[in-house]
């Protein structure tokens, strides 16, 4: 199975280490984080899987919408830590939005 690697020194991060929106490595204390692209697809994935499942159980108009909306942030969640789990994402290092990464 894949592991989630610091991209700077290859410590292998745990699942405990991750946190929201993003962490320190725990050996070399730089600031990492899990792939945007990754939190995009489980967010895309969870809030699909919600309103298919708020539709399905017959939910139409304002309250399929509210119904929908709620439930995709609770899957959105659980999929996300689900997913660190059975198909780790790749670390990148955080960059701060407006900069160019740049020291
Ligand atoms: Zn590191």
């Amino acid at each position: 199975m894949k592991t989630m690697l610091c991209p700077e020194c290859d410590f292998k991060i745990e699942v405990r280490h991750t946190r929201f929106p993003h962490f320190a490595c725990p050996r070399c204390q730089c600031e990492i984080r899990i792939s945007r692209n990754y939190l995009l697809c489980v967010r895309l994935f969870g809030t699909s899987l919600a309103f298919l499942t708020c539709y399905l159980v017959g939910l139409r108009g304002v309250s399929l919408v509210l119904s929908g909306a709620i439930l995709s942030l609770i899957m959105s969640g659980i999929l996300t830590i689900l997913g660190l789990v059975i198909a780790p994402p790749t670390i990148e290092k955080h960059i701060q939005d407006g900069s160019l990464g740049l020291r």
